[in-house]
């Protein structure tokens, strides 16, 4: 039903996928929300199909669109990935599974018909609001003051908490980061990606849909991830400037026949897609607080408004989600005082998305180099062994990541503890075949001359 008299009201900034799922949950708890977002209503008609864009999510996402009912609707939507595909330059293929029995999956959605189906869960509840075109340009939050610049001309709105869940490039961020006591760390890759999309082949899929595709090439690496339209959407990283170096259609098929050449045969437009798309940039958003006390107001942060991460271990919207899980567990453990929960969501939530920001920033070397490289391949199938010899004891670190809700910071010292356990246990395993293999050799020699006096 709709709020209660008296009930909290809250203004949610950015209706992108973690503002709608707050939202969501904000309501379950009957409180009045207004969600504020600077674009049109991407379901409104004429507003346009984008191009197909994914994202993976996996178990941290899943667990908390489950906890408002969302999770069946969303994976049916959904094409699972149970592992990588590698490409090599001469185009082999290799299969790696992401779990040890090869069953556990993360999930190619589109991020639009995500986008859309979490507004629509929005608008099913009463007590939420939703302003479209309304873009924040000024807040004081002293006294939950709000500024938005609409198609009417400009707009005030006035709100004892205000959420930030308006993405890398925060507007409220912006506001806080004037204020002294508040630290911003921003840190840009040096490398920038571009969007390109492998068309269905014969109304098929021209790759196999069951898995997220990897062409690792040291300096460069593209990735694609299925569609259900049976189409891929790939993602070019490759460092900035040579990024904009390929500035003719001779230079981008040249690059591609190059490094890409199975995929460059499968992107028939593949000039004209390139310089359709601009160059995405890649950047690392440490900030604290992400809660601001004001005489009147209370502002907080949220997803990648509070904690951006690059996109290389497939978790900012699952991290941002699981965001929402804490702040809902945080309101109802202090009886909806926002001050009081908004603080403890961080305290319980920075060391977690610090760990998944420096995780992401580690993947991205694995990814575009290690995992071509026998050695990994050898180390991926050495912990798959251990995680069946050893179910519940041992689970590599991306297991833990995508297939748990064990939080981040957890994941970590539990991988330590792993591996220190694993060396002692290779050390002893070392020293036992060293002291077997002696034994061995002792008894084994009947040719050589006995003690004397021994038969
Ligand atoms: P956003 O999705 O950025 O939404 C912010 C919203 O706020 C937008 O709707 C915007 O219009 C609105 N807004 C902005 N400014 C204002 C303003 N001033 N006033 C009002 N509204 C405003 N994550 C995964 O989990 N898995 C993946 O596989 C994955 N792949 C990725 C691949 C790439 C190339 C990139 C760049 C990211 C990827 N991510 C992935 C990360 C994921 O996209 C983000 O973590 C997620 O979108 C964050 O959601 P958000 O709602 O916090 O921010």
């Amino acid at each position: 039903g709709a709020p209660a008299t008296g009930a909290p009201e809250v203004a949610v900034v950015g209706a992108g996928l973690v503002g709608c799922l707050l939202a969501c949950f904000l309501a379950r708890r009957g409180h009045a929300v207004t969600l504020y977002e600077r674009r049109p209503d991407p379901r409104e008609a004429g507003a346009g199909r984008s191009r197909s864009i994914n994202l993976a999510i996996s178990e941290r996402g899943i667990d908390a669109l489950r906890r408002v009912g969302l999770d069946e609707t969303v994976l049916k939507a959904a094409l699972p990935m149970p592992g990588r595909m590698m490409h090599a330059p001469d185009g082999t293929l290799s299969f790696q599974p992401y779990s040890a029995d090869g069953r556990r999956a993360i999930n190619s959605i589109s991020r639009s018909a995500l986008n859309r189906t979490l507004l629509d869960a929005v608008d099913a509840f009463p007590g939420v609001r939703l302003r479209f075109r309304h873009r924040l340009t000024t807040l004081d939050p002293e006294t939950g003051r709000m500024e938005f610049d609409t198609p009417g001309g400009p707009a005030a709105a006035v709100a004892p908490v205000i959420i930030g869940a308006d993405g890398a490039g925060s507007a409220v961020r912006a506001r806080l980061q004037t204020r002294p006591g508040f630290n911003l760390h921003q840190e840009y890759l040096d490398y920038g990606y571009k969007e390109l999309t492998i068309p269905a082949r014969a109304g098929d899929f021209a790759l196999d849909p069951g898995a997220l595709h990897i062409w690792p090439r040291g300096r460069s690496m593209m990735i694609a991830l299925p569609n259900p339209d049976r189409s891929f959407t790939c993602t070019l990283f490759w460092p900035e400037r040579e990024l904009a170096e390929l500035d003719t259609p001779a230079k981008v098929e040249r690059a591609f026949a190059e490094n890409y050449p199975d995929a460059h045969a499968l992107i028939p437009d593949l000039a004209a897609d390139y310089a359709l798309n601009p160059i995405g940039h890649l950047v690392t958003v440490r900030c604290e607080p992400w809660t601001v006390l004001g005489r009147a107001a209370v502002v907080g942060l949220i997803g990648d408004a509070a904690h951006a991460i690059v996109p290389f271990y497939g978790q900012g919207a699952n991290c941002g989600f699981e965001d929402c899980v804490e702040l809902d567990r945080c309101l109802a453990e202090t009886g909806d005082d926002y001050a009081a929960a908004l603080l403890l969501y961080e305290n319980r939530r920075k060391g977690n998305t610090d760990t998944i920001a420096r995780l992401a920033l580690d993947n991205f070397v694995e990814m575009r180099d290690k995992v071509a490289s026998r050695a990994f391949l050898a180390r991926k199938r050495a912990e798959h062994l251990l995680e069946r010899a050893l179910p519940g004891r041992y689970a590599s670190r991306y297991e833990l990541i995508s297939f748990s809700t064990v939080p981040y910071a957890e994941v970590e010292r539990r991988v330590t503890r792993q591996r220190r356990w694993a060396a002692v246990a290779a050390l002893a395993a070392a020293g036992m075949s060293a002291w077997a293999g002696a034994t061995l050799r002792n008894r084994l020699r009947p040719e050589e001359p006995g003690p004397p006096g021994r038969g």
